[in-house]
């Protein structure tokens, strides 16, 4: 990976990443490390995000020095009720319903031009090179067009896996096959989600229809699904009119699943897992939560045995029930292991107080149980006392989960998760998947103490370990994630120059 160029001419890229945590968090290590390798960078948020980083980091400016700035433009929802606290969080499907509407489309054009004029947010003169590319998410493809008007190249980083885009890919085939959509809600319940086994996906060997991201399978029985469905699908659409595709994974992890997406897709990069690859590149440290971290929960671990503890994170977009959050909270209670568990405050839906533990439940796992609204999850994830991680399988939490070679429960809850689990539980062979409808205390207590304490935990920590280690061969100078970032940063965004 080579540095920092000292021209004065540098490239400019502006990179834009989809308005949630789990997108933000790889787009900011992609912006990182391009930094250091020269180019000036504008970071784009929404508004609403812009406000929450401020809040998180209690600090005036997020502006890392005159040549790593923060722009923010509107979202195109109403603004939150006044009175919401710092962690109000927004609606996901109104969100990509209004991304999809393309409202976002002309506040980035004009804050391109705006740039392009060497105009700042409030009116006083920058100095920045003119944009000469764009870096976008993969799921905000109207900067397409705002990248044809300039006549510059356009990334589109793809911040899911491989297998996820590949299942994402094949909607139409599964309506074709009368696969989706499920014709009522029997279908759920009657066996057909298990049975129905899909052999025919380039690249992926064999998966359930249950396997199958949420937003098809669900978007009969349910609007928000509906809504995610008709968004992706047009989304996957567009990524082929695009410059290239950037996506972090790795060679070793998806290997056939990224040679049939090579032939799908516009040219193909693997930089992952970014969150390692970035620590090749002596960066500036900034952080990207929306969330204020409670960083106690690594002194607690430091007091644990290690490999002792069970880290339970369900990531910063999914929602339960009371009902099975205390499925949850009593099979923890009961499998009578160490462990910390973020609930953050808006994680139960159906409850006006933020967290429902019982006194019971505190008593019962007093000076074993942590519980906290967010975390410092990648230092987590590496300390040495925690020997299992219970996920919703984000791809980001995954890939974080297998370079710190911690092996995993897995609870899937919605969009591609579902097939990251799959290749979890049955190609990576790190995972014990909960599995049927509701969860239940007894199946999470069996699941905890099988990881923890059980021959097939010792399994698949050893497999965890082994993909660690080609998780640091990917990343390292002269692995398939290093060189693919510079080749990406010559034949595509600086071409050319
Ligand atoms: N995260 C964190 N602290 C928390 C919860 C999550 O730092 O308490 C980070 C986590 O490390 C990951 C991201 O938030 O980088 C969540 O992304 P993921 O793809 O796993 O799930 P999502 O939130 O998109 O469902």
């Amino acid at each position: 990976m080579e540095s920092s160029p000292k021209a004065t001419n540098r490239p400019h890229a502006v990179c834009i990443p989809h308005p949630t945590q789990g997108h933000i968090n790889p787009m900011l290590n992609l912006a990182k490390l391009l930094h250091h390798r020269g180019f000036h960078i504008t970071f784009v948020n929404t508004e609403f995000n812009h406000k929450r980083m401020l809040n998180s980091r209690r600090c005036k400016s997020l502006d890392i020095s005159p040549d790593f700035r923060f722009e923010a433009i509107p979202d195109g929802l109403p603004p939150p009720p006044t009175g919401d606290d710092d962690d109000a969080v927004q609606h996901v499907p109104d969100l990509c319903e209004s991304i999809g509407n393309k409202c976002l489309l002309d506040p980035f054009r004009n804050l391109l031009a705006r740039l392009n004029e060497g105009r700042s947010s409030n009116g006083f003169s920058t100095v920045n090179p003119p944009v000469s590319c764009i870096v976008s998410d993969g799921i905000m493809t109207f900067t397409i067009e705002a990248a044809e008007e300039l006549g510059i190249p356009v990334a589109l980083f793809w911040t899911a896996s491989a297998c996820g885009f590949m299942a994402y890919k094949q909607y139409w085939d599964l309506v074709d096959k009368g696969l989706i959509p499920l014709r009522d809600e029997s279908y759920l319940r009657n066996g057909y989600l298990d049975n129905t086994i899909i052999d025919w996906i380039p690249g992926i060997e064999e998966i359930r229809l249950r396997d199958i991201p949420s937003f098809y399978v669900n978007s009969s029985t349910n609007a928000n699904e509906y809504t995610m469905m008709k968004f992706i699908t047009a989304e996957i659409e567009a990524t082929s009119r695009a410059s290239a595709i950037i996506i972090n994974t790795f060679d070793t992890l998806e290997d056939k699943v990224l040679e049939a997406m090579k032939v799908l897709s516009p040219p193909l990069y693997t930089v992952g897992p970014i969150h390692e690859l970035v620590k090749m590149a002596p960066t500036t440290p900034i952080g990207s939560n929306l969330w204020k971290e409670q960083v106690e929960c690594l002194q607690w671990l430091n007091s644990k045995q290690p490999r002792s503890v069970l880290y339970v994170n369900f990531g910063s977009i999914i929602f339960m029930t009371s009902s099975s959050f205390q499925e949850f909270a009593w099979g923890l209670a009961n499998s009578g292991k160490p462990f910390i568990w973020i609930v953050r405050t808006d994680l139960i839906v159906d409850s006006d107080s933020a967290v429902v533990l019982s006194p019971e439940f505190l008593e019962e796992t007093r000076g074993r149980g942590f519980v906290a609204s967010w975390c410092p999850q990648e230092q987590v994830l590496s300390h040495p006392s925690v020997g299992g991680f219970l996920t919703h399988c984000g791809w980001n939490s995954t890939l974080e989960a297998l370079s710190a070679g911690v092996p995993m429960i897995c609870r899937p809850f919605l969009s591609e998760q579902p097939t990251n689990c799959r290749f979890l539980c049955t190609k990576w062979g790190v995972g014990f998947e909960i599995e049927g409808g509701d969860v239940k205390r007894d199946q999470v207590e069996k699941v905890v103490r099988e990881l923890m304490d059980g021959e097939k935990g010792e399994e698949m920590r050893r497999k965890a370990v082994e993909w660690k280690r080609k998780a640091e061969e990917a990343t390292a100078p002269g692995g398939s994630s290093w060189l693919n970032f510079d080749k990406m940063v010559k034949e595509v965004l600086t071409a050319a120059s």
